[in-house]
This record gives C-alpha cells, sequence and structure tokens, in this order.
C-alpha cells in the first residue's frame, strides 16, 4: 500500500461536483490540471475511462500502464499510458492505497452471466456510460471507444493461482485518488450501481470530483 497525501483543499478547486450513486460524470480536465475523486461515504466503486480529448481514438490502456510499471495495481506514482503508449495522466496523491484496472466494468450481459437472468435489467457501468456519450455528442465518443477501465476505489485481488476476486473494498469515508494531467483528456466516470457484488459494499454512495487549476 502507497499512501500519499495531498496539500491541495477542496475549498481551492475551481470546479466541484457530487455524483450520486449510480450515475455518470463526463468532463474535460486541461493539461496541468489536478483532478480528484473523493469517496464521500466510503465503500463505493468509480468506474473510470480516459481519452485525449482531442482525438478520443487514443485511450487509457491497461496494457501499456500495468507494463510500463511493472505492477498490476494503481497507486501514487503510476502513471496512466495510453494506447500510444504516451501519459494521460499520473496519480499524484492516493490515500486509498490501491486501485484495480484488471476487474473490468459491469454491464448487462455479466450481471445476467455471472449472477441471474432477471439481473439483466438491473443498472451497470457499461449502461451509464452509454448513456453518458448519447447524451453528450459534443465530446467525440462512440461505443467502440468503451474498452478496458480502471476501477478506483475497488479492491481486485489477484489471487495465488492467478485468478481475481471481488472483495470487500479497502476504501473509507473521505479517501481519494488525486491525477495530475499530462494532456487535455476527457474523463468519463459511472459511480457504479453494482448491487450483487461487494465491491461497493452493496450500498452504492455518491462521489465527489474536484479539479485545480494548473
Ligand atoms: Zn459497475
Amino acid at each position: 500500500m502507497m499512501i500519499r497525501e495531498s496539500q491541495r483543499q477542496m475549498d481551492d478547486a475551481h470546479f466541484r461536483q457530487v455524483v450520486p450513486a449510480g450515475d455518470y460524470f463526463i468532463h474535460r480536465i486541461k493539461a496541468g490540471e489536478t483532478f480528484r475523486i473523493l469517496d464521500l461515504e466510503g465503500n463505493q466503486a468509480a468506474d473510470t475511462l480516459f481519452f485525449n480529448a482531442d482525438d478520443p481514438a487514443e485511450r487509457y490502456s491497461f496494457m501499456d500502464t500495468t507494463r510500463e510499471q511493472g505492477n498490476v495495481y494503481l497507486s501514487a506514482g503510476t502513471v496512466l499510458m495510453s494506447n500510444r503508449g504516451n501519459p494521460l495522466l499520473e496519480i499524484v496523491a492516493d490515500t486509498c492505497g490501491r486501485h484495480d484496472t484488471l476487474g473490468g466494468a459491469c454491464a448487462s450481459e455479466s450481471n445476467t452471466v455471472r449472477y441471474a437472468l432477471d439481473k439483466r435489467c438491473m443498472h451497470s457501468c457499461r449502461d451509464s456510460w452509454m448513456l453518458a456519450i448519447n447524451r453528450h455528442d459534443e465530446f467525440g465518443l462512440a461505443k467502440q471507444d468503451i474498452t478496458h477501465n480502471i476501477n478506483f476505489f475497488m479492491n481486485v485481488p489477484v489471487t495465488a493461482d492467478g485468478g481475481l476476486t471481488f472483495e470487500d473494498g479497502i476504501s473509507g469515508a473521505g479517501k481519494y485518488v488525486e491525477l495530475e494531467a499530462k494532456m487535455d483528456v476527457t474523463v468519463l466516470i459511472s459511480n457504479c450501481p453494482q448491487l450483487n457484488n461487494p465491491c461497493n459494499g452493496y450500498n452504492p454512495t455518491p462521489i465527489e470530483v474536484a479539479i485545480w487549476s494548473a
């Protein structure tokens, strides 16, 4: 676990927004700005995608990121790499200690396969992302751009035999992760509505996002 606190104060942020449980957030972050996701009540999962704001075909790549840092977990010091090998953002502070990028996002299909046929219509991260890009076409994102993601605050340990498990969270109320943008990026978050596994303690809760100027 790598804990690194930030000196930034929420009152100094030039942008703040609470994202309710199960809702989405889409926004442009300029190069040099610092972006924080705050887990307001604890044990929440924020399923997040990043894109080059001017060319969404360049996007966050978990393969490039984990290969470059030689670690499957994300924490302070992690540089989030694009599929073209460019730094998108760097995690500059983190009071949770570890974030997942292997587990993927919940979807109607995975809820049906993993849990039950009657979970098909439950809200899911993938549906929230699709709703966001449909309502906000000014960001230029399409279905093909929805690929692998980061699950901030989510606890998905790799087991000794190489498997993955969705475990009870390690985050708590007031914990946060903070990232500095290395280029103009679009951020797309689904504040996970999942009710079938303990990724958010079976109780989805709001998060808050904040941005500080360069
Ligand atoms: Zn989800």
